[in-house]
């Protein structure tokens, strides 16, 4: 409907449409196997994503991103994801609460539009601590999920908790995320509901927990499995779609150690486009589900069909 209007209006260019235009829908149901999977989008933010990119060759970031028709920003997407097993239902991140302003922090009131109260959210899992992942946990420093285990791969915590230590060695952009990480787990840690986990771990039959460490010191992806179906949440694998699968070694000044998350990226491109693999990805356009294919000797994104 919204690409019939745009062509009736590129059309009649002379018209004025006085009608609202109807909201977008925040959530977006995928089934995998026995498995519900639920894109919840958190918002959007414009992404100066020329001035983030650290691009391996001269130009290639500009190029690959006029080739998609942007100039030196994209717009951002921040998705978080819920799987609900039956018996559990685990969401995947929380998105940005409101540590990254008014344009985010959607993520509860998605869910409760698919359905679900923040009450039935049994664990929630951290693909790593970065405000746009945690900042939801909370709402004015009381948590949302009232029940729910909030789990994250050990070096991932003890990094983020450890101030002192490890703020002097991140990026700038990124120095403020001790605060929020530490601000948004304290009601869970307070409450004995703070867990964390070994890379490669298992957490529930068929869900176990990929190791992606490089974009952040214990950034995880997590690998679902139902009657053979297979979903890869992974988290921070791309910021920029439109420029980082037609070059991956396309880096960003988020990434704690961008040779190490350059190589986490080229690894796991490769076993999804091999798996043919769902992808549930935070950053690419809502609901952020496809799949990685090759293109020559890099590769795409075949995002879900609408
Ligand atoms: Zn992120």
């Amino acid at each position: 409907m919204r690409l019939a209007v745009a062509v009736l209006l590129a059309a009649l260019p002379a018209i004025t449409v006085a009608a609202e235009p109807a909201a977008a829908p925040g959530f977006a149901r995928l089934q995998l196997g026995a498995y519900t999977v639920v894109a919840l989008s958190d918002g959007t933010f414009t992404m100066p994503a020329a001035q983030l990119l650290i691009e391996d060759r001269p130009g290639i970031v500009k190029t690959l991103l006029g080739r998609a028709g942007y100039g030196n920003t994209v717009p951002g997407a921040v998705n978080a994801f819920l799987i609900d097993t039956g018996d559990k239902r685990v969401l995947i991140d929380a998105g940005g609460g409101a540590l990254l302003g008014s344009g985010l922090g959607q993520v509860p009131a998605q869910l409760r539009a698919a359905g679900y109260a923040p009450e039935q959210i049994d664990e929630i899992w951290l693909t790593h601590l970065h405000p746009d992942h945690v900042g939801g946990l909370v709402h004015d420093g009381q948590a949302v999920y009232p029940k729910a285990i909030v789990r994250t791969e050990d070096r991932e915590l003890a990094f983020w908790l450890d101030k002192t230590a490890n703020q002097p060695k991140v990026d700038d952009s990124v120095k403020g995320a001790f605060d929020g990480a530490a601000a948004s787990l304290a009601p869970y840690r307070a409450s004995g509901r703070v867990q964390t986990f070994k890379p490669g771990a298992t957490l529930l039959p068929g869900m176990r927990a990929v190791d992606l460490a490089g974009h952040t010191a214990g950034h995880t992806a997590y690998r679902v499995t139902s009657r053979g179906q297979t979903l890869l949440v992974w988290g921070d694998t791309v910021h920029v779609g439109a420029v980082q699968f037609a070059d991956p070694k396309v880096t960003i000044h988020f990434d704690s150690t961008p040779a190490q998350a350059e190589a986490a990226r080229a690894r796991i491109f490769a076993e999804a486009a091999k798996n043919g693999e769902w992808i549930a990805a935070a950053h690419i356009a809502f609901p952020g589900l496809g799949h990685v294919r090759r293109d020559g000797d890099a590769y795409a994104w075949q995002p879900l069909a609408p």
